[in-house]
């Protein structure tokens, strides 16, 4: 039997949503879609940070947990 775990805590599915939709530098406009996201809580909050690889700007997107 394959026993592929989908991920079902909060923080997988932000972190499926962040991955359907695309990562484009709001800097550069370069695509960073083979980048990943790196997870961070703050209390009541997580941030997701992605570095463009292209020009090292900052994408941040935050959410409510
Ligand atoms: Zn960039």
């Amino acid at each position: 039997m394959s026993g592929k775990t989908i991920g079902t805590t909060p923080l997988d599915r932000l972190r499926e949503r962040l991955d359907a939709t695309r990562r484009v530098c709001e800097s550069c406009g370069s695509d960073q879609s083979d980048s990943r996201w790196e997870a961070a809580t703050t209390g009541s909050r997580i941030l997701y940070r992605l570095e463009c690889d292209s020009c090292g700007a900052r994408i941040e997107r935050s959410f409510r947990l």
